[in-house]
């Protein structure tokens, strides 16, 4: 197998700007705070959009989280936690979360300050609810919590339009939750606002991913894995839309001129899961086999407007309704029939040659079906799928030697799949 020599990937000059824009959502929070507005805690996949419309500021532990794996406190803080006498088989930003609070620790090092309220849903996992209602508890605040159904292929159209009323009904209850609790009211000038902002963030997003389909592939997983983050915790604001925007012109520029993040592709392959943000240089690893990581349905699962039914005018003129219906459609409850057709698509469209597939000790809402989806990959489509059993925050589940050997043997398949 050739192992000519590849340079590193080529951060882009605008994915620098990241550090000041996740800054100035640190300093928001702690100006919050310190003025006495309203703050929230929120976990992934609640329509934050909500929070910033009314005027609420959200703060989203699980960000907090990988800031602690990614300056190496996550193991100290998951031990923190089991040694309260939770398992080490739970979530384990769940822990690391638990161990920070308890340590009262800085927000660089993955702090959190104790918020006004707690706002959690089921869409991706129960460990969100069951987490909050840990924590609220703990530092005695309120806590509302939206219920998703997950829509499975054998949903009907009475079932989905029962489930829309259904969450609906809920987050108009939430409004009534946050105005009761902080006495700020909905403002639907403001909300509408946001919701553009949330769109236009989304779909440059988008737009982005668009540009990865060239070959050679512009952007690599050192600017995405990142660069997710706004999409999660500002969306709604503008400063972020200026970032994507920025990153989209440099890729685009790059595309013009026939450039790619990576000096030699030779193999693009998939990623799908929560990074080990402990050892995101562990990545780069990929780089010496000139292999490239251009998609990962992880960091597009957040630009959410992916439900056609969910229109901009919809999202302007019922933003209630927008907000459920794209709870219901979000990529990580899709079905494994839906999931598995996602990929072949994504694969075709993204011109993969093999998929990589994060079997995460911690999550196994999302680990759930791997073995189904790579089977149904492989035997169906005969797309190469390789399983990484690991864990997005805590260490001592990475076995690098192994993931290295396993990474080896996948690309030397892929090598001589090329060589046919
Ligand atoms: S990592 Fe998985 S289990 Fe943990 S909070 Fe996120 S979705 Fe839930």
């Amino acid at each position: 197998m050739s192992k000519a020599y590849v340079k590193k990937s080529k951060l882009l000059k605008a994915t620098l700007g990241l550090k000041n824009i996740m800054g100035r959502h640190f300093l928001a929070i702690e100006q919050a705070i310190r003025d006495g507005t309203p703050t929230a805690w929120a976990t992934s996949g609640t329509p934050v959009e909500l929070l910033y419309a009314m005027d609420v500021q959200p703060m989203l532990p699980e960000n907090s989280a990988t800031i602690s794996a990614a300056r190496k406190y996550s193991q100290k803080f998951i031990e923190l936690a089991e040694d309260q006498g939770f398992s080490y088989d739970l979530c384990s930003y769940f822990k690391t979360n638990i161990g920070a609070v308890e340590s009262n620790v800085d927000v660089t090092i993955g702090g959190i300050n104790k918020p006004t309220f707690m706002l959690s849903s089921d869409v991706i996992c129960d460990t969100h609810v069951n987490w909050f209602q840990v924590q609220a508890e703990r530092m005695n605040v309120p806590h509302f919590t939206i219920d998703v159904p997950h829509v499975v292929s054998n949903t009907n159209n009475r079932q989905y339009n029962y489930f829309k009323k259904y969450v609906a009904e809920q987050v108009w209850e939430l409004l009534d939750f946050i105005q009761e609790v902080t006495g700020h009211e909905m403002n639907m000038e403001r909300s509408k606002e946001v919701a553009k902002n949330s769109y236009d963030l989304s779909m440059v997003w988008q737009e982005i991913y668009e540009l990865r389909k060239n070959i050679p592939c512009p952007i690599s997983t050192k600017d995405t894995f990142g660069g997710l983050f706004p999409l999660f915790t500002m969306p709604g604001l503008k400063a972020p839309i200026k970032l994507y925007k920025r990153m989209y012109r440099e890729a685009k520029a790059r595309v013009d001129a026939g450039i790619g993040a990576l000096e030699q592709e030779n193999y693009r392959l998939m990623f799908e899961g929560i990074p080990f943000w402990y050892n995101l240089k562990y990545f780069a690893m990929l780089e010496k086999y000139g292999a490239i990581i251009v998609y990962e349905p992880y960091t597009y699962a957040f630009s959410k407007f992916m439900n056609p039914n969910v229109t901009k005018d919809m999202l302007l003129n019922k933003p209630i309704e927008a907000m459920s219906e794209l709870m219901l459609s979000f990529w990580y409850i899709f079905d494994l029939k839906t999931r598995i057709q996602k990929f072949k698509e994504t694969v075709d469209e993204w011109k993969i040659d093999g998929v990589l597939l994060h079997n995460n000790m911690s999550c196994r809402p999302n680990a759930c079906g791997l073995y189904d989806l790579k089977r149904r990959l492989s035997d169906d489509y005969d797309i190469p799928c390789l399983i990484i059993t690991s864990d997005m925050n805590d260490p001592r589940k990475m076995n690098e030697t192994q993931v290295s050997n396993q990474i080896e043997s996948f690309i030397e398949i892929l090598h001589k799949r090329k060589k046919k």
